[in-house]
């Protein structure tokens, strides 16, 4: 037997069981996004390395380790996208258009990085990102954060509470991170080697550890909100305003960092408690210095991403996503019945665009094809034998137990019954 093949490990096939819960996820994805104006960028899988190592920066887990990095056959370095932030940002710099304007952007797909596949974390994974360029104040940052909110609300997703926190300034930051070296490195020896390592390149890093055993020494480190310099501090309060007045609800998470250099004043995660270890599903904040890092104006930035698989598990569990059921199967027997029997799909695809309906394809018996039908989870089957046929007639069989009997209908108002039917169907 020939070899079979498996996919590679961590990445996943969405199977069509599952796709109907992905499909109801970007559709909400499009029309929360439009509802705030936000208009969709579609970027490269691939870019080159050095754009990643410059926006993500050197010495963070993603460049460090994560990143599927290749030569291409002319020999330059490229990297299959880890993130979005910094292609869309990219883009943005590359067509000009972040000269004189603001922009509200969104993109989705996949992203790739060389992880430990478990539940919640895998190597081909996507994300829906939305970025705002242009726009300095805590409005923005609200904005994005009401956003994800309503997103949330439109998949009736609970359980999932906001943490917010303020970085400051760079200068502020640097000063924090120089006493947070010296709380750290005081207490070396309750480090674990990760921690070690990021004591001398990452410190601020420290504070995201995942690690039990490390809690009760991040939890006795300064706090970055009593490091901040009065504008993040300013615009930290009015955040905090700006989201009490629109009633979502936060939790100050004064540990919330996010690893990069051109991150500052706020940052914030949607955790939520159902989902195990990987709980954050949402993470994003203000990067008012990436624009200008990568070779643009200095433009402010801020932006989140969301995690799909993540937000598909949630999805899930609300168990209010169903696999559509076609409404018709259509059974026809005998050679002119099959040729009359496209024509009649056809038909009725042309006169009812939402219908679902699947053409028994292959041949066989009546009980073959009732047997199809009857799997296929349809509400009617569409019978063609010679006699429907000469008389120019379809009979409609209901197939769930509930309904009435067979009838026989003119061929040109069955339209009509399963229109009738459907509307009938609909909440
Ligand atoms: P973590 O600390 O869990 O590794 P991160 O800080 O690396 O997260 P971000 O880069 O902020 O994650 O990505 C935004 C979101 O994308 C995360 O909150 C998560 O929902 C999702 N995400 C990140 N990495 C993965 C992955 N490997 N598999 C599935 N989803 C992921
Ligand atoms: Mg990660």
């Amino acid at each position: 037997m020939a070899k079979q093949f498996q996919a590679v490990r961590g990445m996943n096939d969405i199977l069509p069981g599952e796709s109907a819960l992905w499909q109801r996820l970007e559709a909400s994805v499009r029309e929360v996004l439009a509802a705030y104006d936000y208009r969709e960028i579609r970027l490269p899988v691939i870019e080159k390395t050095e754009l990643f190592a410059r926006s993500i920066g050197e010495v963070t887990d993603i460049v460090e380790k994560e990143m599927y990095t290749f030569a291409d056959r002319n020999g330059d370095s490229l990297t299959l996208r880890p993130e979005g932030t910094a292609g869309c940002a990219r883009a943005c710099i590359e067509h000009g258009l972040l000269h004189n304007q603001t922009q509200r952007l969104w993109y989705a797909g996949p992203m790739f990085r060389y992880e430990k596949p478990q539940k919640g974390r895998y190597r081909q994974f996507h994300q829906v990102g939305a970025e705002a360029y242009g726009m300095a104040g805590p409005d923005i940052d609200a904005e994005l954060i009401c956003l994800s909110a309503r997103l949330w609300q439109h998949l009736g997703i609970r359980d999932v509470v906001l943490q917010i926190n303020s970085l400051g300034s760079s200068t502020a930051r640097a000063a924090y991170r120089e006493r947070l070296v010296a709380y750290f490195a005081a207490r070396r020896d309750e480090l674990d080697e990760d921690s070690q390592r990021r004591l001398d390149t990452n410190p601020l890093r420290i504070l995201d550890s995942k690690n039990p055993a490390m809690q009760a020494v991040i939890a006795e480190a300064p706090s970055l909100l009593d490091h901040l310099d009065s504008e993040s501090r300013a615009h930290f309060e009015e955040l905090k305003a700006s989201l009490s007045a629109a009633g979502i609800a936060y939790d100050i998470n004064p540990r919330l960092v996010r690893g990069l250099d051109y991150y500052c004043k706020t940052v914030f995660e949607w955790v939520t408690e159902t989902l195990g270890a990987q709980g954050t599903i949402c993470a994003g904040g203000r990067y008012d210095g990436l624009i200008e890092e990568l070779g643009g104006q200095a433009v402010p930035g801020v932006g989140f991403a969301l995690g799909v698989e993540r937000l598909v598990a949630m999805l899930a569990a609300t168990g209010q996503v169903d696999e559509p059921f076609p409404h018709a199967y259509l059974i026809a027997v005998g050679e002119s019945a099959r040729c009359h029997g496209l024509a009649l799909a056809e038909h009725l695809r042309d006169q009812l665009p939402t219908l679902r309906l699947r053409m028994h394809c292959g041949g066989g018996g009546f009980k073959a094809q009732f047997r199809r039908a009857d799997h296929s989870g349809a509400r009617f089957a569409l019978i063609l034998g010679d006699e429907e046929v000469a008389a120019d007639t379809v009979a409609i069989k209901p197939l769930r137990a509930a309904e009435n009997g067979q009838t026989t209908l003119p061929r040109d108002q069955v339209a009509a019954y399963l229109r009738a039917a459907m509307l009938a169907e609909q909440p």
